[in-house]
């Protein structure tokens, strides 16, 4: 098939990209050229119902003429700020909405231009506290098997994902809880499991008292581990992991690049799970992913401290594009519309409860071993085929493209993560259309 850019056919030559079987995708381009609220358009003019809000970022939905507007007035006024020595209006006052949106007193904004660079800003951040309270020694992470936090070399030495670790290695000293989702007991629940969150936290214990308190800087947890399959936290998990935190003077980091900005029902999943973490890692929907731009919140004691021992540069970090003009003015849109079209609770409604009860309807399919979520995130888990493990996401996302619906395909597992917009027929469309591609992929 031909592919055309501009009226001119397209190479598949020199563009390399990311986390896709390129050679394969050459042959069989998943192309898309516009799109509109829930909808991609294909070149062919084929619509694509998007139920992973691109990739889990897109939470207003696709083609807000608001955030084209801020964008777009921005531009022509400020198209670009030096982000230090120099500063701009509109990154204090974006940081000063999010501060008063995000719990407890995580008022301290550090900004980033993705999810990668917010895990490496928020273990700098982490040393550098520890440091300025003359703990140096505190340089061990802890995080969790099948975990995910991006790509840099930081964030491959926190990831928790096989296929990552085999290729890149760990370059920071981090160990990493094992226990994640206890299928035999919690499999096809709604919302947080019910058993084994005290004894899952428990674990940490043991690190603890195998590293020493006192070189142990942090742990880091998604509240739900998106890329490693939807894992959702059995109740009692993150309150205790911020009991043992506290009693050990380790930090607790949130990464909520996924959960962050409504996925679970409430702005953040700190405030879903009643769990205020020390730092938190923002992204994504933070501009509902029109301009690239990520986040790193602290709590109050974390700047004091780092503040407190320097008078000049206190904290040698920070990107070209940290707080980029573009992306401050597409947040406090998308930051506008959020608010204005009370999105949390549109997820943690209705619409939300429809959709777990979709995915807990397709528990008759062939090879189904779980299907749980919350709000507006999910996944449906699948026995693994003979021989060929981690193939059948790979495969149902291809041919629920073929049907018509963006999936995504997480090793034996399929996860969705709708825009907030979502309603009752979208989510008829998606069940009718991955029923038949689980029948073309699996009988
Ligand atoms: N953390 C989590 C929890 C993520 O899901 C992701 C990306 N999916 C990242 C970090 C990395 O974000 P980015 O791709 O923007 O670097």
């Amino acid at each position: 098939m031909t592919a055309y850019s501009r009226n001119k056919p397209i190479s598949f030559d020199n563009h390399w990209m990311p986390f896709t079987a390129n050679q394969d995708f050459a042959q069989n381009p998943r192309l898309v050229q516009s799109a509109k609220g829930m909808h991609y358009l294909t070149p062919e003019g084929e619509e694509i119902l998007d139920m992973t809000a691109g990739l889990w970022c897109c939470n207003l939905g696709h083609g807000r003429d608001e955030i084209a507007d801020a964008v777009h007035g921005q531009f022509k006024e400020l198209d670009f700020a030096p982000s230090f020595n120099f500063g701009h209006p509109l990154s204090f006052e974006l940081s000063e909405r999010l501060a008063k949106m995000l719990p407890g007193d995580l008022n301290n904004l550090f900004f980033t231009n993705s999810g990668s660079e917010s895990a490496d800003t928020a273990i700098k951040i982490a040393y550098a506290y520890h440091d300025a309270k003359g703990d140096t020694g505190r340089k061990r992470i802890i995080s969790r098997q099948r975990a995910y936090h991006g790509v840099n070399f930081c964030g491959v030495s926190l990831g928790g994902l096989t296929a990552n670790r085999r290729a890149f290695g760990q370059w920071l000293p981090v160990d990493h809880l094992n226990s994640t989702h206890d299928l035999s007991r919690n499999s096809f629940t709604i919302g947080q499991p019910e058993y084994g969150g005290a004894d899952m936290a428990n674990e940490l214990e043991n690190l603890i008292a195998f590293h020493d308190a006192s070189t142990i800087a942090a742990v880091i947890v998604e509240p739900i581990a998106g890329a490693g399959g939807v894992l959702l936290p059995p109740k009692g998990y993150l309150k205790r992991l911020r009991e043992i935190c506290d009693q050990h003077g380790i930090l607790l980091i949130f990464d909520e690049v996924i959960t962050g900005f409504g996925r679970t029902g409430k702005a953040f999943a700190a405030e879903t799970f009643g769990v205020v973490p020390d730092i938190m890692t923002m992204a994504k929907g933070i501009t509902s992913a029109t301009v690239p731009m990520g986040a790193v919140a602290c709590r109050d004691f974390i700047k004091e401290a780092v503040f407190s021992t320097s008078q000049g540069i206190e904290f040698f970090h920070g990107y070209t594009y940290s707080a980029h003009p573009l992306a401050c003015a597409a947040s406090l849109a998308a930051l506008d519309i959020y608010d204005r079209e009370n999105l949390w609770d549109r997820a943690s409604g209705p619409v939300g409860d429809k959709l777990q009860e979709a995915l807990q309807s397709l528990k008759d399919l062939p090879r189904v071993i779980d299907a749980r979520g919350m709000a507006f995130i999910g996944a449906i888990e699948f026995e693994p085929l003979e021989g060929k493990p981690g193939a059948i996401g790979a495969a149902l996302l291809k041919e629920c493209w073929n049907q018509g619906i963006m999936i995504r395909g997480l090793g034996d597992a399929i996860a969705v993560s709708p825009p907030l917009i979502m309603e009752e027929a979208h989510i008829e469309r998606f069940v009718d259309g991955f029923r038949k591609a689980v029948k073309v992929v699996l009988d």
